[in-house]
């Protein structure tokens, strides 16, 4: 009998004898395919609570495997391995070896939050795809990508100062990221800038630029905020 769905199966584990006679019938080929059974025992039983510590992974635990997100997101419509329902499944079961599998294109949720509308549960797996993508860059799995680049930029900033500065934000993530300071849009805008701002308005902003200014009294409040990011990161991490 034809084994349906067979790419989901590790290719290791289809035995097919390619020569086979049992009681005079011949079942060569796959008609003799059989399967070994797996026993898992790699599973992390703290994961899901682990991806629940992450912001959007909170409610993780409600999902009852209707597959409504799958059925209605972007990334599926492209390419059929992108299957936020499955995740959320072995993230629930803390098959993070599985889960591994798909590195790759966790991270390529578009956020168009379609699976948040039309999930009964309040799942939210755009959240969960975002947690399991932070989750992934703080073990070291995947790089860093960009956004988490760019927040990490941004943060620093206000942390220290109670503000950020634009052009200090950018430059530091373009550098940080490899790109060109120079890009096309950037000198156009900087362009457009400079003939339609009023002049101490364009003067203040290079002051800012190179004399890093803080909000007033921020000591102690960048201080307690420090700390509480730190908090926060120890508690997922123990
Ligand atoms: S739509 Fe919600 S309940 Fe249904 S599979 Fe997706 S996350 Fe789970
Ligand atoms: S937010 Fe992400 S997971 Fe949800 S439907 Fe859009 S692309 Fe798919």
């Amino acid at each position: 009998m034809a084994i349906h769905e067979k790419s989901l199966i590790e290719a290791e584990r289809l035995k097919t004898a390619d020569h086979l006679v049992i009681d005079g019938v011949d079942v060569s080929g796959h008609w003799n395919t059989m399967i070994t059974p797996r026993t898992l025992c790699d599973y992390d039983e703290h994961f899901e609570k682990t991806i629940q510590k992450y912001g959007g992974g909170e409610n993780v635990h409600r999902c009852w495997q209707c597959g409504s997100c799958t059925n209605s997101c972007t990334m599926y419509a492209q390419n059929v391995n992108f299957n936020p329902r499955y995740w959320i499944y072995l993230t629930r079961l803390g098959l993070k070896d599985e889960l591994l599998k798909d590195k790759d294109i966790i991270w390529q949720c578009v956020s168009c939050n379609r699976c948040t509308h039309i999930c009964p549960r309040d799942v939210r797996p755009e959240g969960v795809m975002k947690a399991l993508a932070h989750w992934m860059e703080e073990e070291g799995i995947t790089e860093k990508s960009p956004a988490t680049v760019f927040d990490e930029e941004f943060w620093d900033q206000i942390a220290e100062r109670g503000r950020i500065e634009d052009s200090e934000v950018l430059k530091n993530f373009f550098q940080k990221t490899g790109q060109e300071l120079t890009q096309d849009w950037l000198v156009e805008m900087i362009k457009r800038m400079l003939k339609h701002l009023p002049f101490k308005h364009l003067f203040r902003s290079g002051k800012n630029a190179v004399m890093h200014p803080r909000t007033q009294s921020w000591g102690r409040t960048g201080e307690v905020l420090k700390q509480y990011v730190q908090e926060q990161k120890e508690a997922i991490h123990g």
